[in-house]
């Protein structure tokens, strides 16, 4: 089996009611990539990877495969197959039978379609797994026939979305590892939705993070979660202490911001210029208690274990400030008393505009 690349060109998508879900995209995906799209619920991820699989046309633009226009192509004429949530396993077939089934169609006789199946079988790991049915199978096992099934037509382009999501928490941990190594082995373009950032993070070769129609940044889980380009694409991956104020000053790729805590010298990406309203990201684990850079006081409200670090929280001028500490074996004092010096290096702080955040777990539970 062998990847291919797939590329957006201006495409847009605008649902019969009017609705646009996807603004025009340009967006290219590697062939033999593991390319994860990542957004909150609704954001449209799942429209675009109709677009990909030729369920829906985009209502402007081109999608194309291995350079090859899919124009007018139903989902059967392209080389593209799709994973839901729902498996839709056949209860009654075999498990070898779930994963030949695409093969009867294609004219392929029965002792061919059980060998591919046993070949695809022993690649997700359930090579002695194929007389049983479905129901003798654990979840995490039904979801790998699932995706040898899917394999089983050869893709070129495996479409997934939220596939694990009906798993438990364990058993999605396990499935990640399993599915970044299956398609390590076949090659195969993986384009991967989910609104987990856990499950980008851990798989994927690049991320595009998605909000509201709009992809606002691709880049590798490494540069996502270290140079966020938006406000929130900082505040949608990981945890992240924020303050909002004004550009002061800019020189060489760093600014000075004005704050209610105080001033700040951080990197400058977008090059926002003095007056420009901004925000201040810096992640807890770069809040360093006793730093001598962009330095502020704050005094220590709570502090929670989680093993092998500390998550500290502290109240500054009314904002709640996040700091993880690695767990030496001291518990800070937590008398509430004692103002404590923060600092953070201007190289691990950025200033971004102001903009739209993603909404926090609480805001989400309140709904
Ligand atoms: P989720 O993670 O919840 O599946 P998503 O990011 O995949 O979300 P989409 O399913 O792509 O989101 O939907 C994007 C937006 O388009 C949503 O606001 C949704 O209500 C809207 N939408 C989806 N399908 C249609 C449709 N057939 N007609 C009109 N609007 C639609």
């Amino acid at each position: 089996m062998r990847g291919k690349d797939v590329t957006l060109d201006s495409v847009s998508i605008t649902y019969p009611n009017g609705f646009t879900a996807v603004a025009p995209t340009d967006l290219r995906i590697e062939a033999g990539e593991f390319f994860s799209i990542l957004g909150p619920s609704g954001c449209g991820k799942t429209t675009i990877l109709r677009a990909v699989s030729g369920f829906i046309e985009p209502s402007q633009g081109r999608v194309l495969i291995g350079g090859e226009d899919m124009a007018g192509k139903g989902p059967n004429a392209r080389p593209t197959a799709l994973i839901f949530q729902n498996l839709a396993l056949f209860p009654l077939m075999p498990v070898w039978e779930n994963v030949a089934f695409g093969l009867e169609a294609r004219g392929i006789g029965k002792r061919a379609r059980r060998d591919r199946a046993q070949e695809l079988l022993h690649l997700v790991a359930l090579g002695d797994q194929g007389d049983k049915l479905p129901s003798e199978l654990s979840g995490g096992q039904r979801q790998r026939v699932a995706i040898a099934r899917a394999l089983a037509v050869e893709p070129s382009v495996l479409l997934l979305d939220e596939p694990l999501s009906a798993l438990d928490l364990k058993l999605r941990q396990h499935m990640r590892a399993e599915l970044r190594a299956i398609q390590r082995k076949t090659g195969v373009t993986f384009i991967y939705i989910t609104h987990d950032q856990g499950e980008a993070l851990t798989m994927s070769d690049r991320i595009a993070v998605m909000n509201n129609g709009v992809i606002e940044q691709v880049g590798s889980g490494d540069e996502i979660y270290s140079q966020p380009r938006t406000a929130f694409a900082a505040s949608f991956v990981g945890e992240i202490n924020r303050f909002e104020g004004r550009v002061e000053t800019v020189e060489n790729g760093t600014a000075r911001i004005v704050t209610p805590l105080g001033r700040f010298r951080a990197r400058n990406p977008e090059q926002l210029a003095p007056g420009a309203d901004a925000m201040l990201f810096v992640r807890p684990e770069a809040m360093v208690p006793g730093h001598a850079e962009n330095r502020l006081s704050a005094r220590l409200k709570r502090r929670d274990l989680e093993g092998a670090f500390l998550n500290l929280f502290f109240e500054a001028q009314g904002v709640e400030l996040s700091v993880h500490v690695t767990n030496d074996g001291r518990a800070p004092d937590l008398s509430g008393q004692d103002l404590t010096g923060l600092g953070f290096s201007a190289e691990r702080a950025v200033i971004l505009p102001a903009g739209p955040l993603a909404r926090t777990g609480s805001e989400l539970a309140a709904q």
